[in-house]
């Protein structure tokens, strides 16, 4: 389909036209033939007017994948066995030559194999035109009316065109036509039958856009590029019948608009179709005679037929051309025909057309690369030199691809099978092509007169588009002299001249007044225009003050972004800062979430503990008030029998002669002496007040002396007891709490706890041990024990190998401990409860006893001891060693460590250990009420130190 270009304004002439910047691809077109027999197999198929597809003929077929390969190819339009030459060319060539009419460059080539139908399409077959002949038929139907007379366009040797008056045109002619030999083409035409049939083109198909106000002239040429070399078709060689020399190569140049071209080749301009192609068909003649001269393989030569058309614009009265070289356009069509593509290995080349073969096949090879590259280059922006100048061929298209023009191809295509896998490779070949963009030309420049000059000057007095034209000159009689006698034609001539002079005279007249009125209105124009400008500088100054105040906006806008972004960098660095301090903040929380957790769990744990020795302890009083009551049925009971006894001694002595009687007493007076004499008077009987009354431990301890000294008494003792009893009672009601007071009266020897001396004595007596604290209250024990029934050790204790028998006493109140070191008794009777029955069978006794540490950590006590029999039949204990069992936390005793409260008595009491006063009365304090504290030591001292 043609494209109509809008005609762009006109400007000044420019030797090179600028490149439009707009690219187009490579038209690439397929053309099927038919197939030379209907028998033969095909393998491929129009699919629509776009696609082939091709498959593997029969004796091909190939099986990849277990799949049957169908490939299809687009193109820009595909042609099938039944168009016709003309539709090709209207699709096709058509725009090529509407190109070239407008002043720009075109390239047509066919591509294929041989045998497909290149010739065929490029130049035709008898009676069925090619696109050659059919482009040149379109070429003179358009310029036909306006070509320039020969001569007028000279071609010169460097690829230009230069242009000479008529005049000297026709002097040219003339000397040409005076030259004997060889005959212009314009001569006698031999009408070759061969050809008449193609170029009797009955469409008169013309160019639509035509610059009548230009003249132009159609030149062409022909060349053959065959092993890489080229040579001119039309070149007139003399015709040397026993020498025949062989033809001349030629070189390629380059022109100053980069344009390629063959230097000195023949290029005939031409004034018809019939007369171009008579040209053509000559050159096509000589093509055929050298190849078979040359023994060539006609099949591997490509054949490059160009039309260049030159254009000038007319003069302003329409009927010379404008004799500015600038003014001309020479714009070329190149009709390619290329050689059959098919690998070497195909034909039966051999020796040095098999080398020959190779060089065309190279130059074939030449433009494949040339179009792969370009393709990579445009595709991926890359910048490899493409090789044109590997070959004559490509290096003479080489503007085609780099510069501007159009470049069309048209594929041809054999569908018979035996093509299958060369049809294959030009189908690729062909869809690589298309990938390849072509820059767009653009638009000759046009000429700075005004249109239809041509048609002005030869309508005479008739109005065209609202003007009064001007006469238009006689025309002049033919000025050509052909018989020296002619006495006709010069007379005549100068009649015209005369009367084109006087005309000329008349119109000079009536330009130079035109001129004025034109140049009154040019000046009024001018003012007006003045006018104007004052009224576009007005409002020019308006809006610059506009913009300047604008301006002046921007800049504080401009300001206030840079305090507005100042200030956001200082809030978002607050941010930041406040986002650390949250971060801190929550890291904190959640280590103080941690302590306390770990601080209720510690305090649960403490609870648990607690309420176990709140059980404990709950049990143990109990027990001891249990105990009491007990030891008071006994002691009541004691007392009765001291009673009955002393009745009895009473009864005795009434009845008894009295020599007996005072010996007994003054014994009796004499051992309780030393106790009345210490003690204050009236001898009161012992039972009440005996220890409240001693002032201080120094005469408690003489007491206890005292004591110990009345132990061989029985009766005396049990009264002891029973005073002692007698004083401990108040203090068994006091459970809450111990106080300095109170405690200062107790006995040493029955230590802080009055729970366990009770507990013991109860033992004692009951023949049930309990524990005793210390080694000193056991001593004490062991002397009331001797007072009441001294043990007697029955057995002897066995020694350890031959295995003693040990009483495992573990009270039910005893809470497990998960301590490592548990303690383990071989061969012993557990019990929780002490009973006489298990102590008579055992020689050791070890009770387990658990009591609170003052770091609040469970301590077990396994305190073992010796079993005696005892004389009133009971048993004994007598305890030799404590064993401890402890289990400290780590995190308890660095509680422990931190100052409390409770705490800094005690390290004002460990500040006073200095001397070994303070230390010993501090060791006899621990003695007597270590289980109270540090509380207690420190405000016990001052009082210890009084002399
Ligand atoms: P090539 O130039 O590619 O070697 P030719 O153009 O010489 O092939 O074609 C070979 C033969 O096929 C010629 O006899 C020609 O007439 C015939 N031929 C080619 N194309 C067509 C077509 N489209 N229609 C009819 N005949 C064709
Ligand atoms: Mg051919």
């Amino acid at each position: 389909p043609s494209h109509r270009r809008v005609k762009t304004p006109r400007r000044p002439a420019l030797k090179k036209p600028a490149p439009s910047g707009l690219k187009d691809p490579v038209g690439v077109y397929c053309r099927v033939r038919p197939l030379s027999r209907p028998d033969q197999e095909c393998c491929i198929e129009v699919i629509n007017e776009n696609t082939v597809q091709i498959h593997p003929p029969d004796g091909y077929r190939i099986f990849r994948n277990g799949e049957y390969r169908e490939t299809q190819y687009s193109f820009k339009e595909v042609f099938g066995t039944l168009v016709p030459q003309k539709e090709l060319f209207d699709v096709v060539a058509k725009p090529l030559v509407e190109d070239l009419i407008r002043g720009k460059n075109g390239l047509l080539f066919t591509y294929g194999v041989t045998g497909s139908g290149k010739t065929h399409t490029m130049t035709g077959s008898p009676g069925d035109g090619g696109l050659l002949p059919r482009c040149l038929a379109m070429i003179f139907n358009s310029i036909g009316p306006f070509q320039a007379k020969r001569f007028v366009f000279k071609l010169d040797d460097k690829n230009g065109v230069d242009v000479q008056c008529e005049v000297d045109a026709l002097l040219e002619r003339q000397k040409r036509d005076a030259m004997p030999v060889p005959k212009t083409p314009s001569g006698k035409r031999q009408v070759d039958p061969e050809f008449a049939d193609m170029i009797n083109v009955q469409d008169h198909c013309k160019a639509e856009e035509v610059d009548e106000d230009n003249v132009y002239s159609v030149f062409v040429s022909y060349i053959e590029i065959y092993n890489n070399y080229i040579y001119d078709l039309l070149e007139e060689t003399p015709f040397d019948l026993i020498k025949p020399k062989p033809p001349q190569s030629k070189i390629l140049r380059e022109d100053q608009n980069h344009n390629m071209y063959v230097t000195g080749c023949t290029e005939v301009e031409v004034k018809s179709t019939e007369e171009a192609f008579e040209v053509f068909w000559k050159g096509q003649k000589k093509r055929r005679i050298a190849n078979t001269q040359l023994n060539r393989e006609s099949s591997r030569s490509h054949g490059v037929f160009i039309i260049k058309l030159a254009q000038a614009p007319l003069d302003a009265d329409g009927d010379n051309v404008l004799q500015e070289k600038e003014q001309i356009t020479l714009s070329q069509l190149s009709l390619v025909d290329l050689a059959g593509s098919e690998r070497t290995n195909r034909t039966k080349a051999e020796g040095n057309r098999l080398r020959e073969a190779g060089n065309i096949n190279q130059s074939l090879m030449t433009l494949r690369t040339c179009i792969e590259v370009l393709r990579e280059n445009q595709m991926c922006g890359t910048n490899k030199m493409v090789p044109y100048r590997d070959s004559k061929l490509t290096h003479l298209f080489k503007n085609y691809f780099d510069g501007e023009g159009k470049v069309r191809m048209i594929v041809c295509v054999n569908p018979k099978a035996e093509d299958y896998e060369e049809s294959l490779q030009v189908m690729r070949f062909a869809e690589m092509t298309q990938e390849v963009e072509v820059a767009r030309p653009v638009d000759r420049p046009l000429c700075g007169l005004t249109p239809g000059r041509r048609f002005r000057n030869q309508i005479r007095g008739g109005p065209i588009n609202g003007e009064i034209l001007l006469p238009s000159f006689p025309p002049l009689p033919s000025c050509e002299l052909l018989d020296i006698n002619d006495d006709q034609t010069l007379p005549k001539l100068a009649e015209v001249l005369e009367e084109r002079h006087k005309l000329r005279q008349k119109l000079s007249e009536e330009f130079a007044k035109n001129a004025l009125t034109f140049k009154t209105i040019l000046r009024e124009l001018d003012s007006s225009i003045m006018s104007k400008e004052n009224y576009v500088q007005g409002k020019l100054s308006e809006k610059e003050k506009i913009i300047t105040g604008q301006k002046t906006e921007l800049e504080r806008m401009e300001k206030k972004i840079k305090t507005l972004e100042y200030k956001i960098e200082i809030l978002e660095k607050t941010a930041t800062i406040y986002e650390e301090d949250k971060r801190h903040l929550q890291q904190e929380l959640e280590s103080q979430s941690q302590k306390l957790q770990r601080q209720a769990s510690d305090k649960r744990r403490l609870e648990a503990r607690l309420q176990g020795m709140v059980a404990e302890t709950t049990m143990k009083w109990e027990k001891e008030c249990e105990r009491r009551v007990a030891a008071k049925q006994l002691e009541m009971q004691n007392k009765l029998w001291v009673k009955d006894e002393k009745l009895k001694q009473l009864k005795a002595i009434v009845t008894e002669p009295k020599s007996e009687k005072p010996e007994r007493p003054s014994r009796e007076r004499d051992r309780e002496k030393p106790i009345q004499r210490s003690i204050s008077p009236p001898p009161v009987p012992p039972s009440s007040n005996f220890i409240t009354q001693v002032p201080n431990s120094q005469q408690f301890v003489s007491n206890q002396q005292v004591h110990r000294r009345s132990n061989s008494c029985s009766s005396i003792s049990v009264a002891s007891c029973v005073m002692e009893w007698e004083q401990k009672t108040p203090s068994h009601k006091h459970t809450g709490g111990i106080s300095k007071t109170r405690t200062r009266q107790q006995e040493p020897g029955q230590s802080r706890d009055c729970n366990t001396s009770d507990r013991r004595r109860g033992m004692c007596w009951t023949g049930i041990t309990e524990v005793p604290k210390r080694r000193d209250e056991l001593e004490i024990e062991e002397d009331q024990c001797c007072r009441n029934a001294p043990p007697v050790r029955l057995r002897h204790r066995r020694s350890r190998s031959a295995g003693e028998r040990w009483v495992d006493h573990k009270p039910p109140s005893n809470l497990p401990t998960d301590t490592v070191m548990q303690p383990h008794v071989p061969h012993a009777i557990t019990v929780a409860a002490a009973s006489e029955k298990a102590l008579a069978k055992c020689d050791k006794y070890m009770l387990t006893h658990q009591e609170l540490a003052s770091d609040g950590e469970i301590e077990t006590k396994l305190i073992k001891g010796d079993v005696f029999k005892t004389r009133g039949g009971g048993q004994a204990v007598q305890f030799t060693e404590i064993e401890t069992l402890k289990q400290e936390s780590p995190t308890g005793r660095k509680r422990r460590s931190s100052p409390s409260s409770a705490d800094p008595p005690a390290d004002a009491a460990n500040a006073e250990w200095t001397d070994v006063e303070t230390r010993c009365s501090v060791a006899v304090e621990m003695r007597a009420g270590s289980a109270l504290g540090p509380g207690y030591q420190h405000h016990a001292q001052p009082k210890r130190r009084k002399p």
